[in-house]
């Protein structure tokens, strides 16, 4: 009597161990900022970094700001 207790509680520890496995399994990634902000050398507006003008090192919102920094410099 003793053992099939015990072994009730092996199978139910083991079923429960498998579904602790697959709700961790199944969990969504965590969704982490896949875009960086970066601010603009000319008017200081933060934009994702995917949709930045990059001239060298300097950041820029967009192709005007970049070339107005370039004909003041
Ligand atoms: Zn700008």
């Amino acid at each position: 009597m003793l053992i099939r207790i015990l072994i009730l509680l092996v199978i139910g520890y083991l079923i429960w161990r498998w579904f602790r496995a697959r709700e961790q399994s199944t969990k969504p990634p965590e969704i982490r900022p896949a875009t960086q902000l970066v601010q603009c050398n000319h008017c200081h507006t933060l934009i994702p970094e995917s949709e930045s003008t990059k001239v060298g090192q300097r950041v820029y919102c967009s192709e005007e700001h970049a070339k107005h920094h370039q004909d003041v410099s």
